[in-house]
């Protein structure tokens, strides 16, 4: 019986652990993304937030400013946005 306990208790632990670590490895690729569209190699896509490189084939220029993509769904959603 105290097999079963020991068990259980080991297999409750490694779950948690598992589950932590797949928390972290989130929010530490957040962070990293947030670290490179601070240092301009990232730009955020207006539309939907997701991290593209700042080197995207899908981008439109607004004057001085250039607002990448990360589909031409995003590009064409944000064109009718600005209309
Ligand atoms: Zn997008």
């Amino acid at each position: 019986m105290l097999k079963f306990v020991i068990l259980a208790v080991a297999c409750f632990i490694l779950y948690k652990l598992v589950t932590n670590d797949k928390k972290k490895k989130v929010d530490v690729k957040n962070k990293q993304e947030e670290k490179l569209a601070q240092e301009g190699v990232l730009v955020k896509d207006p539309v939907c937030g997701t991290y593209v490189s700042k080197e995207s084939d899908i981008r439109i220029k607004e004057g001085e400013e250039v607002k990448c993509f990360c589909s031409y769904e995003c590009r064409d959603k944000y064109l009718k946005m600005v209309d």
